[in-house]
């Protein structure tokens, strides 16, 4: 009889930042962030098996782009196993399996949550003990959006991003998610604010967010949620600037881009509203996902 496979499957969130401020280009070519993440109910899920040699694949639903995702090591998800064995000096390898439901190059840190999922699954097929430090910090190497990818929740981001500290944030949000079919690279976003000179001296939070999201009060959250990217991206892409006038008319709290998008973000604290705002959206055939927020980060759903 041969021995069951030893597999693992875990669980990441995509990110979303309800502020985002956005300073001039560092020595290093990052951005200085100052920004608030929120992890919502959109999820990959990637299953880690041993296996002699490093491999990766991913499947998604019907409207998921994987055109730009490699099964090869360009896929952060092999960067994220490597780098875990390595940090432990092993010389282990593993195939990954990821399924897909958070869009590709949409502003919602799918890869991250790929490569968050990938150290969590590895973690415990492996039976390593990593420090949290160390996780974090492989993180961190790994991507800006990575470590908020394994704590999930609300989160302050600071430095380009790696630098999180989780704040509190009791309201329970609706999010409807309008994707776009056609993606926004992060790079060309962020060169396309530098060249409108958008750039703060130093990105600082609005105090009034954090204490309405310590409040749990919608309506002031509403009010504060922003995204310094959204100019730069709106001047990129006018479809996007138009289809945010369509969005403006649903009865959302509040409409804002996602990330670098060009996901568009409404904000409802009323799930009914939300139903119908969604039931528009469909009307008029634009694609959506309506889900609730904050959720938690990476972990694992069944070894
Ligand atoms: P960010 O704002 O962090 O750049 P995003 O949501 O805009 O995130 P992602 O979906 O994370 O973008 O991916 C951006 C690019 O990274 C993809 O177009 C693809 O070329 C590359 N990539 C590598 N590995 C993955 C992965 N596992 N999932 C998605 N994209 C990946």
């Amino acid at each position: 009889m041969t021995a069951p496979e030893r597999r693992c499957t875990a669980r990441a969130a995509a990110k979303i930042n309800l502020a985002l401020r956005v300073g001039r280009p560092r020595q290093d070519g990052f951005h200085p962030l100052a920004t608030i993440y929120q992890a919502i109910g959109l999820y990959d899920d990637v299953t880690v098996r041993d296996a002699d040699q490093w491999s990766v694949r991913t499947h998604a639903d019907a409207g998921i782009d994987l055109s730009t995702v490699g099964d090869d090591e360009s896929n952060i998800a092999i960067k994220a196993g490597k780098a875990l064995a390595a940090h432990h000096g092993l010389s282990r390898a593993a195939a990954i399996d990821i399924q897909k439901a958070i869009p590709v190059a949409g502003g919602m840190a799918g890869g991250s949550a790929d490569a968050a999922a990938t150290l969590v699954a590895l973690e415990e097929l492996w039976g390593l003990d990593t420090s949290v430090e160390d996780l974090l910090r492989i993180a961190a190497d790994l991507g800006s959006d990575v470590p908020f990818a394994l704590y999930g929740g609300t989160a302050l981001g600071a430095g380009r991003g790696e630098l999180v500290t989780p704040i509190d944030a009791p309201a329970n949000l609706w999010w409807l998610v309008v994707p776009h079919e056609i993606g926004l690279p992060t790079p060309s976003v962020f060169h396309h604010f530098d060249q409108l000179e958008l750039g703060d001296e130093e990105p600082v939070i609005d105090e009034a967010l954090t204490a309405a999201l310590a409040a749990g009060d919608i309506a002031a959250i509403a009010a504060t949620v922003s995204n310094e990217l959204q100019p730069a991206a709106y001047d990129l892409r006018p479809d996007l600037a138009q289809r945010h006038r369509l969005l403006d008319e649903l009865g959302a709290d509040a409409v804002l881009l996602s990330g670098s998008g060009p996901t568009q973000l409404l904000l409802f604290g009323d799930v009914s509203a939300a139903r119908a705002a969604a039931g528009e959206l469909r009307d008029q055939g634009i694609d959506h996902v309506l889900v609730p927020a904050p959720v938690a980060g990476a972990h694992v759903l069944e070894h």
